[in-house]
């Protein structure tokens, strides 16, 4: 198995409900998102998958969510706020949908929200 790692950054605020937490209050992150997809087999150039086609992918869906006032997005709401572990979800099915034809599947999505604090959602 081969795998690939991009990574891709964006700036959001967020405002999560976390009584007596600093986070309930509106306030932004820089994230940084590490995108890891694996697959078995090799293309005529001995690649995976063609890294620009990749951030391509990444670039559509990282878009969605740059400059944005995340919980005003149509996909986060009450039941599924933007936390870095939500981001990385959306990022993580987002991107699988947009692989669904391809030999190549996501494996894990990381969304940092600082230096030393990060979210990964692992597809089974
Ligand atoms: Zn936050």
């Amino acid at each position: 198995m081969f795998e690939l790692k991009v990574v891709s950054h964006f700036a959001a605020a967020h405002q999560l409900k976390m009584v007596a937490k600093k986070c309930e209050n509106l306030h932004g992150h820089n994230w940084k998102i590490e995108i890891c997809v694996a697959g078995e087999t090799l293309n005529d150039a001995g690649v995976l998958v063609d890294f620009g086609e990749l951030k391509q992918h990444v670039s559509e869906i990282i878009t969605r969510l740059d400059h944005k006032f995340l919980n005003e997005l149509d996909y986060f709401d009450d039941d599924n706020p933007p936390s870095s572990e939500n981001i990385a979800y959306y990022i993580a099915n987002s991107l699988e949908t947009k692989l669904r034809n391809s030999k190549i599947k996501v494996v894990r999505v990381t969304a940092w929200e600082s230096e030393d604090a990060c979210a990964t959602y692992i597809l089974s």
